[in-house]
């Protein structure tokens, strides 16, 4: 740590330098906030966790300049099209290395249309353990001697002023106090809630999941080049029958080195699954007595399904897991991780800058514990969907082995109603959608109270399933994407907000009004705000409607305008311009910083 041995000032202190501390550094550097980052292991993730990258966070890392770096290593999204459901990956016997459903997957095949046209992104596949290094990286270069490994944050308190911290470098065993305007707890939920009372609100931790992360050529058994994930539900019974596996790089589809087989331990069941034992294990899981098997990790996990009943006490907020643990169905733990750091970040910026007063703060809480809710649910939900798909195929607990495997004689047999198993097993496992084409789920999510001014609309309708997203401008959605041509440049409308920490007013070609307005109110509030102008018949500096996709998302008139945060959330919104509108536009800044609550102390 830079000045290690003494006490340092920081405007942040981030403890936690997982997904989330590490994302949230380098958001704060492009921010132009100054930090400290502290993380008590040496090095980031040894094991794979979570993996899944959607939309959402990859249009973050767009916006951050992290997307290339994290698209150059992580799985094309052809090697993650589809999710398979099998019997076992090989063996010779007649249930063998059978297929029980597929489903396209993640925006690739069949669902590649919304998710396309929805985002500048496609969703992608990094293990923890090799994203975190990028990320690392990143944080590294933006705020060097400011990220601190090897180093535990011991204990804090907290006044009105700001957080006073004590940092351990276990390397030489020093001990320095750290004093910062705010704390960002993502610490993954070891300590600093307890810390400070918060509640969890949900349920924890009653069954075990085991993860070995292995190295192996499956390239003749694995279910093809497009699977990413194989959920296996073995006719065998046993006290490992349902299992999944993920491929973990660092080539792809058949080429994938490195796996991660996940199964529960029920409490009851006295397994050997030793590091010594785990390749023996995934040998006769695989039914691959021969494999060569090279075993990294054993790691035994407590999916919860959590939320902190509040994400800030004082001047200490809580992010990521620290805030929300959800089972890993739906991959959402990571993501929404890195979207909190996200929320927190460009509102910690107008604060300390001066820009917006504290209470925008609190619109961390009123905008995200909605979502970690949501989200905490729907994993929970489509986790325990598996148990349906289970039953679908005549599967119950406990029952006898003898009934299970009846069951899938009676799946695969060559009679009517065998074909009507299979036929209600395909409608059954579609169900699954809740979790593998998860598109609303991932960029549907949206802030009803918050950092925003609400417009007396109604949110669009959505999909009970969480596949069909409405986008739209509605203020508290996430801004819809839209392919713009700037010259020779095409740019998505996300590409209009830069990662500064500044606003963005999207209107048409009439801008003049709103560029006066938007200069005089800058200047006021001291915030940036761009004036960006779209149309289908551009001026030199404006942006083409390339495909004429803004005209029909943007819900407003031409002359209307469309306030983006800097976090590409809709802030406000009006249907029309003229006078009025451009008046309201000022008030409108003001509530979205805060300004209509008065507190002191920032
Ligand atoms: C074995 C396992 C498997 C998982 N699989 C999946 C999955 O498949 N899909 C999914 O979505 N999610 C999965 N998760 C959850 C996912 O990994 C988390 O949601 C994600 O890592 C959250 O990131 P985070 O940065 O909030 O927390 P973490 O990754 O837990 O990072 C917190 C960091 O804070 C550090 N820290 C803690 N206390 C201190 C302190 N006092 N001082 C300094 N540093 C401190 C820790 O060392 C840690 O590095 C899994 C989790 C585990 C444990």
């Amino acid at each position: 740590m830079a000045q290690a041995e003494h006490d340092m000032e920081v405007p942040v202190l981030v403890v936690g330098g997982g997904g989330c501390g590490l994302s949230a550094s380098v958001f704060l550097s492009d921010l132009g906030v100054e930090h400290l980052l502290v993380e008590r292991r040496e090095s980031t993730s040894v094991l794979p966790r979570a993996h899944y990258l959607n939309q959402r966070t990859m249009e973050i890392f767009r916006q951050h300049g992290m997307a290339e770096d994290v698209y150059e290593l992580s799985t094309p999204l052809a090697n993650m099209s589809e999710v398979a459901w099998r019997t076992s990956l090989a063996g010779d016997g007649p249930l063998d290395a059978r297929d029980l459903h597929r489903m396209d997957s993640f925006g690739g095949g069949a669902t590649a249309g919304p998710y396309a046209d929805d985002s500048p992104c496609p969703s992608t596949n990094l293990p923890q353990h090799r994203l975190e290094p990028v990320l690392r990286e990143h944080a590294e270069r933006r705020a060097p001697g400011r990220v601190c490994f090897h180093h535990v944050m011991d204990g804090f308190s907290q006044d009105p002023e700001g957080v006073t911290a004590r940092v351990t470098d276990r390397t030489t065993g020093e001990t320095s106090t750290v004093r910062a305007r705010y704390l960002l707890g993502a610490d993954g939920g070891r300590s600093i809630a307890d810390a400070l009372g918060v509640t969890m609100d949900g349920d924890g931790g009653a069954w075990n999941v085991v993860s070995v992360h292995f190295s192996a050529d499956l390239s003749r058994w694995w279910s093809g080049d497009k699977v990413l994930i194989t959920n296996f539900v073995s006719p065998d019974g046993g006290p490992v029958s349902r299992y999944g596996m993920v491929a973990m790089g660092p080539h792809w589809g058949l080429a994938s080195e490195e796996w991660a087989l996940h199964f529960h331990l029920p409490p009851s069941i006295d397994l050997d699954v030793s590091e010594q034992a785990a390749g023996d294990r995934v040998r006769e899981l695989l039914k691959l007595p021969d494999l060569d098997v090279t075993v990294h990790q054993v790691s035994r996990y407590q999916p919860e399904a959590v939320v902190a009943r509040t994400f800030r006490v004082g001047r200490v907020f809580l992010a990521g897991d620290a805030a929300h643990r959800q089972p890993p169905a739906t991959g959402l733990g990571l993501n929404t991780a890195i979207q909190d750091a996200h929320n927190t970040a460009w509102k910690l910026q107008a604060v300390l800058s001066g820009a917006a007063d504290s209470a925008l703060l609190d619109s961390y809480e009123s905008e995200r514990l909605p979502v970690a809710r949501r989200t905490v649910d729907w994993a929970m939900f489509s986790f325990r969907n598996h148990g349906v798909l289970h039953a679908g195929l005549g599967l119950m607990p406990g029952q006898p082995n003898e009934v299970t495997q009846a069951n899938f004689d009676a799946l695969f047999a060559d009679t009517p109603i065998g074909e009507t198993r299979r036929a209600r097993t395909a409608e059954v496992f579609r169900t699954q959608r809740m979790e593998y084409q998860a598109h609303d789920i991932e960029v549907g999510f949206h802030y009803e109270n918050g950092a925003l001014v609400p417009d007396g609309t109604r949110p669009p309708p959505r999909d009970p399933m969480g596949s069909a997203y409405h986008p739209v401008t509605r203020p508290g959605h996430r801004l819809p994407h839209a392919w713009l041509a700037s010259g020779e440049d095409r740019v998505s409308t996300h590409d209009l907000v830069g990662s500064g920490g500044g606003f963005v007013l999207i209107t048409g070609p009439a801008a003049d009004g709103w560029r006066r307005t938007a200069k005089r109110l800058a200047d006021d509030c001291r915030v940036e705000l761009t004036v960006v102008s779209v149309s289908d018949d551009p001026g030199p500096d404006d942006y083409l409607d390339a495909d004429g996709d803004w005209a029909a998302l943007r819900g407003v008139r031409q002359d209307g305008a469309v306030v983006v945060r800097p976090d590409n959330h809709v802030a406000w919104r009006t249907v029309r311009g003229g006078p009025q509108a451009e008046a309201e536009l000022g008030s409108a800044l003001r509530a979205v910083l805060g300004h209509h609550v008065t507190t002191t102390g920032s």
